[in-house]
């Protein structure tokens, strides 16, 4: 794709966010800020049995970067084991995004993967049947 391709597609994912909402039941549940810029994103994951991303959920608000990176990466996500999940890298990210970020937007543009590590390595263990 050409570079106006991908920022139509950054826009479009900021204009219509994908998987964007609140999970009631959420497995794993986390926010943070970048306070440099104003974004805020949080990601809910539901996850099954075998810890595979049931579902996701992103909320937030800031700059269209920041929006369309916690979109695309739900999209990404969804269906993956979460072992998957814990093997994506900042280039993979970044990848994805498909237009050059400035080392200003950087933290703008991982800020949805920093909340998901941040939520995936906050839980230990699926949780026992009973506290469900
Ligand atoms: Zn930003």
């Amino acid at each position: 794709m050409s570079d106006d391709l991908y920022r139509e597609y950054i826009l479009d994912h900021y204009k219509n966010p994908r998987n964007f909402g609140r999970l009631e039941h959420a497995t794993i549940s986390h926010e943070e800020g970048n306070p440099l810029c104003g974004d805020v994103v949080g990601i809910d994951i539901l996850l099954d049995k075998d810890n595979n991303v049931a579902d996701v959920k992103f909320h937030g608000r800031g700059c269209a970067i920041s929006q369309a990176s916690a979109s695309i990466l739900t999209e990404k996500i969804k269906g993956m084991n979460i072992e998957q999940v814990k093997a994506i890298t900042k280039d993979d990210l970044l990848e994805e995004l498909g237009i050059e970020v400035s080392a200003t937007r950087l933290k703008c543009a991982l800020l949805s993967l920093k909340v998901l590590k941040a939520g995936i390595y906050g839980i230990s263990t699926w949780p026992d049947e009973e506290e469900e």
